[in-house]
């Protein structure tokens, strides 16, 4: 399969400006672990629980730009999930970003979503 087939098309997003309250209320909200970052609509961070769990461990409740990774690993919703899943093994990250040509994000791939393809009508 390739990547459009199993990601999460919700995509949840939260600007750079935002807290990082904000964002933890998203992922609250909306049941996730990984949340991108938009500038100017633009992704340029991915904020995750354990990003939000070590600014409020080291007592920083700051902004969402202070505490996001800003070198994002994305994928493309063509590339196959194989390809993609070494990729999330490589960089020790369990979500990626869907991103097409126009540099949109328009899904999110999770370990989750891998794991359940080995489950599919089990
Ligand atoms: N191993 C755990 C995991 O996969 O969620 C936690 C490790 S934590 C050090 C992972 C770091 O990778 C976080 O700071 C997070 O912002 C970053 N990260 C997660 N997904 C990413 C992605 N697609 N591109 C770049 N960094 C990412």
């Amino acid at each position: 399969p390739v990547v459009r087939d199993v990601m999460g098309e919700k995509v949840i997003t939260v600007d750079e400006s935002a807290g990082i309250i904000e964002a933890a209320g998203l992922m609250k909200q909306n049941e996730r672990n990984h949340v991108s970052v938009l500038s100017n609509g633009k992704l340029v961070g991915i904020i995750t629980s354990w990003d939000i769990s070590k600014a409020v461990a080291d007592g920083n409740t700051d902004t969402v730009n202070a505490c996001m990774t800003k070198n994002v690993i994305t994928c493309s919703p063509d590339e196959t999930i194989d390809v993609v899943a070494k990729r999330l093994t490589e960089f020790k990250i369990s979500a990626i970003p869907v991103i097409d040509s126009n540099q949109n994000v328009i899904g999110m791939l999770t370990s989750e979503h891998i794991s359940k393809l080995f489950t599919r009508g089990k």
